[in-house]
């Protein structure tokens, strides 16, 4: 095992670079385990309009190269593998990487969570281009366009209403008759005079060359299938925590997000943070995860100065 770092930053997105930055700036030498897949959600959008600093907008990949740039600048070191197991039950904790074991004081986690996709054939390629799993970040650019939307939840409500203030008609395509969301959501979404619903209906496929032409959807009660032509598709059935490497380490909330303390990233575990999405199902934007990179960052720094310094 190689000398305990003083603190390993597990996840190469907003949260986890922004801790990244703060880490190196604080003399803390960080060292980022990013994963084969770095970048994390923005590496699935276009245009991002909503990142301060930025008012033309950038694309999310190229936002993600800046923050790692500004990460490095400070001398952030990078291990573009992924984590495999780690070991929170003593310290220094270790962290395995394939096949070597990294030890560090403190651990920042910073795994994001992954909107579910559908799994089907076209989903993937049509990403970015009338895709999409982000209302917030992507709704502008559907002006006066027809969407479909996809869940019967409370993100699929909140997804449909955001989008009624730019799309001519949003269709709200669910599995089943009954809405998983709560009455009030269903209350708004129902009253909402842009808003359809097409029920019972599952979505087989997405149609278009370059861009989103349409969604080829099936009734499953008749079989019959049909085609909704709309210029954008947007997922809501729900997000998955990156959690499940931290399964019986860390405490988490029913739905498997990391618990952390209020006001602070300080997780069941003293000295291991977590920031961003792994542990924010309410805000989920780049900024706020950001934002709570840079809490872990302070929040670890006061805590290793609190250990050399009791
Ligand atoms: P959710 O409550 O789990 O709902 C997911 C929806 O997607 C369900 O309607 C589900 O259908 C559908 N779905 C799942 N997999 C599917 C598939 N493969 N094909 C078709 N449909 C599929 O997720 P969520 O809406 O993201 O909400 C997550 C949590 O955040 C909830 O606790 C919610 O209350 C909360 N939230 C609150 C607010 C708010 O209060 N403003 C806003 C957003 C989220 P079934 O119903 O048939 O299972």
């Amino acid at each position: 095992m190689s000398h305990a770092e003083n603190v390993i930053i597990v996840g190469g997105a907003c949260a986890g670079l922004t801790a990244a930055i703060y880490t190196a700036r604080a003399n803390l030498n960080p060292l980022v385990i990013e994963g084969y897949q770095s970048g994390g959600q923005l590496m699935l959008t276009t245009e991002v309009e909503n990142y301060p600093g930025f008012p033309e907008g950038i694309l999310g990949p190229e936002l993600m190269q800046k923050f790692r740039k500004q990460a490095e600048r400070f001398g952030t070191r990078f291990v573009t593998k992924d984590v495999t197991s780690v070991d929170f039950s003593k310290k220094p904790y270790a962290i395995t990487v394939e096949d070597k074991t990294y030890s560090g004081h403190t651990v920042i986690i910073a795994t994001g969570a992954s909107a579910k996709m559908l799994g089907l054939p076209n989903e993937s390629r049509l990403m970015g281009k009338g895709v999409s799993t982000c209302a917030t970040c992507d709704g502008a650019f559907f002006k006066n366009s027809k969407i479909g939307v996809v869940g019967g939840g409370d993100s699929a409500m909140e997804e449909a209403i955001f989008l009624t203030k730019f799309a001519s008609e949003v269709t709200l395509i669910h599995r089943r008759k009954e809405l998983r969301a709560s009455k009030i959501m269903q209350e708004r979404a129902f009253k909402n005079k842009k808003i359809k619903f097409l029920w019972d209906s599952t979505i087989i496929d997405v149609l278009g060359k370059d861009q989103v032409s349409g969604v080829l959807v099936q009734n499953i009660l008749t079989q019959k299938t049909s085609t909704l032509e709309c210029e954008g598709l947007f997922l809501a059935i729900g997000h998955t925590p990156n959690t499940e490497l931290f399964k019986g380490q860390l405490k988490m909330h029913p739905n498997g997000y990391l618990i952390t303390t209020l006001a602070s990233t300080q997780t069941s575990v003293p000295g291991v943070f977590a920031a961003g999405d792994v542990q924010d199902f309410t805000f989920r934007q780049a900024v706020t995860a950001a934002g709570s990179g840079c809490q872990a960052a302070i929040d670890c720094e006061r805590y290793l100065h609190e250990i050399e310094h009791p």
